[in-house]
């Protein structure tokens, strides 16, 4: 079945006791044994609960996987999986990823032992020469944040493969809708479901997604033994959130992709970086592996009468009134930040300019509502920002 019907369906069935349509939120932490040992699959909610089990059953299939593993947020996934590993394991990781990502990496990690190499995954020459004979996973986030960048998935995993090493995907900007990372080779899929997949704000969680077996075997029981887990109450969320995946990105997708043409020809703005435009540096790899270009756009303003970029995009920002300022993505209403100050400020500031996070750079989480009033608020902040 197609991905619009697998939200809807995948894992799911009215329930047997009452035929009720929608799963149940089951909030029960123990459950009844007939005897000793005998349970009906369930006997504690850290290792399994019914409504969290539905949860991944439904998300195994939309990244088409075997498995499916739920938890307390993306960040508590991401520790998950790296517990995989054991100290003096190295991972070789894009250089413009998610910024908690890098922080647990580099504060959470390393100290126990786990090296971590960041390098920018466009040329994959660079990504060849940090390959150590101790590396034991890639970690490849595409597109990247907030500069979204677009890396090949098909090319990183054959490198990889090539050296027997598995490649965790970060799917939570593109989303299953969009591309598929399973199919092009990578050994499992990470979600921050606070985005996307849940898409109203309003949940804080995680999900993995893989088909190799002593992976997941390994994951479950790290799932258990660690103990990020979701509550059941968040997994109701992010199922009903699901259910219209399809249709919100579909349409993030479509206002993204307008108000970055139109931004792209504004005569007030200096670059744009959409995914979605021919002038992209990989446009080609994103029109091979994504579905769409998603919505999320970052771009540059041209300074204003002060000459100061920074300083004219905090003006902007405070000016606008559909787009609210704040942190995170992918929910209905659209957002705006500006990463140099909020998403991306423990970054030090030279590896900022490295990756090209000027201070002034601002990105935006497109929503779903009209277009129309979307660029009609963008182009009155560009007024009201200009400066004398
Ligand atoms: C938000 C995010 C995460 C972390 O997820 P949390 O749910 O905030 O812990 C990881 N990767 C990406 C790309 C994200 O945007």
């Amino acid at each position: 079945m197609k991905l619009e019907t697998l939200v809807i369906h995948a894992g799911q069935h009215p329930d047997p006791v009452s035929g009720a349509v929608m799963t149940p939120i089951v909030l029960s932490s123990t459950f009844a044994q007939d005897g000793p040992g005998n349970h009906k699959g369930y006997d504690y909610s850290r290792s399994g609960n019914p409504t969290r089990n539905t949860l991944e059953a439904c998300a195994a299939a939309l990244e088409g996987a075997e498995h499916g593993f739920a938890f307390s947020s993306g960040c508590g996934a991401t520790t998950t999986i790296l517990h995989t590993l054991r100290p003096g394991d190295h991972v070789v990781c894009g250089d413009d990823v998610y910024g908690g990502t890098f922080r647990i990496l580099d504060k959470v990690m390393k100290p126990m032992g786990l090296a971590a190499t960041f390098v920018d995954m466009t040329d994959l020459a660079r990504l060849e020469a940090a390959f150590r004979p101790e590396t034991k996973l890639v970690w490849l986030e595409t597109p990247s944040n907030p500069m979204l960048k677009v890396f090949d998935i098909e090319a990183v995993c054959a490198l990889a493969r090539a050296r027997n090493v598995p490649v965790v995907v970060d799917n939570t900007f593109a989303t299953p809708f969009a591309q598929q990372p399973l199919k092009l080779g990578a050994t499992a899929v990470v979600h921050s479901t606070t985005k996307y997949l849940n898409g109203h704000s309003d949940v804080v969680g995680g999900l993995v997604m893989s088909s190799d077996a002593a992976f997941s075997e390994r994951l479950r029981f790290l799932q258990n033994a660690i103990g990020a887990v979701p509550s059941p109450f968040d997994c109701f969320l992010v199922l009903r959130g699901l259910k219209t995946l399809a249709v919100r990105v579909q349409r993030h997708s479509e206002n993204a992709m307008v108000l970055a043409r139109w931004l792209e020809a504004h005569p007030d703005v200096a670059r744009v970086y959409y995914p979605g435009l021919e002038s992209h540096p990989q446009h080609a790899v994103v029109k091979k592996q994504m579905r769409v270009p998603g919505g999320m756009i970052s771009f540059v303003l041209k300074a204003g009468g002060d000459g100061d970029t920074a300083a004219r995009s905090q003006r902007f920002l405070s000016a606008l009134k559909v787009f609210t300022c704040a942190e995170s993505l992918g929910g209905v209403e659209s957002l705006i930040e500006l990463p140099a100050v909020m998403t991306h400020a423990s970054i030090p500031a030279e590896i900022r300019a490295q990756l090209g996070i000027d201070d002034g750079l601002i990105r935006i989480s497109v929503g779903i509502e009209s277009v129309d009033d979307l660029r009609d608020d963008l182009s009155a902040a560009f007024e009201t920002s200009r400066g004398a």
